[in-house]
């Protein structure tokens, strides 16, 4: 049985205080989660802030991107792994659709910064998921095997026994359209088939999150699919009260 997870992107948004605040929160209702795995990724910078004013150990701290390079160097503006490590982070979103359009990052390097993550102990939360236009022209499914693709030529499918894998419509995003939750299914479905060609084991146990427009409203009927195993929640994350009930809608 997949324990579900949800993990919430708090994107380019927050400060110590709007941080302090939000935490605070979430700490005064850490007690009423069920069984459901929780992540909360700040922007890397208040990282180390949000696990120190973090009551308990029940959420943990990612990350929402990293260098590829694996090593510390001469990279000006980047965050190694080896850092996000240091100030408490247990995962790292990579791939996220915005990092992928806003700054052009290629499937190729999405899947470099996944072996990067696992080396160092990092668990990855790949985003992975197409436009409006790709799943309109029927592309849908080549887009989305491209990116599994790329990070398998890498890390191969046992990689995938620490990965975490978020399907995120990019015409779900932000927008306040939610896939339904068989269109949703669908698409996880067709991952999970895709990972079981390579070893059924490893797709059996892989988390996949859905991501797009999680609302406490819908958070349980997406959850309710076969093969939904919790969310990657972007504006919602940033209400205490509603993470949490989009946290216990999935456990
Ligand atoms: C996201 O950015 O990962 C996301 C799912 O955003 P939202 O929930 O706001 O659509």
């Amino acid at each position: 049985m997949r324990k579900p997870f949800v993990a919430g992107n708090w994107k380019m948004h927050g400060s110590k205080a709007s941080i302090l605040s939000l935490v605070t929160d979430l700490n005064s209702k850490i007690s009423e989660l069920g069984n459901v795995d929780v992540a909360v990724c700040p922007p890397a910078i208040y990282a180390d802030f949000t696990k120190r004013t973090l009551s308990s150990e029940r959420i943990s701290v990612g990350a929402q991107n990293m260098a590829s390079e694996p090593v510390q160097g001469a990279f000006t503006g980047e965050v190694s792994v080896e850092m996000l490590k240091d100030m408490g982070c247990e995962y790292v979103i990579l791939g996220h659709s915005e990092r992928r359009s806003i700054y052009g990052e290629t499937d190729v390097e999405v899947a470099a910064k996944v072996k990067v993550a696992l080396d160092a102990g990092v668990t990855p939360i790949l985003c992975v998921g197409e436009t409006l236009e790709e799943r309109e022209s029927g592309t849908m499914e080549q887009v989305i095997a491209a990116q599994l693709d790329a990070v398998l030529t890498v890390v191969g499918i046992s990689g995938f026994n620490n990965t975490v894998i978020a399907y995120e419509p990019v015409w779900a995003i932000g927008t306040g359209v939610t896939a339904s939750p068989e269109q949703a299914q669908e698409v996880h479905a067709f991952i999970r088939n895709k990972l079981a060609q390579l070893d059924a084991t490893v797709a059996d146990r892989v988390i996949i999150q859905y991501g797009g427009s999680v609302k406490p409203g819908n958070a349980k009927e997406l959850f309710g699919q076969a093969d939904i195993d919790g969310g990657l929640i972007g504006g919602a994350s940033l209400d205490a009260e509603d993470f949490i009930a989009i946290c216990k809608a999935a456990g």
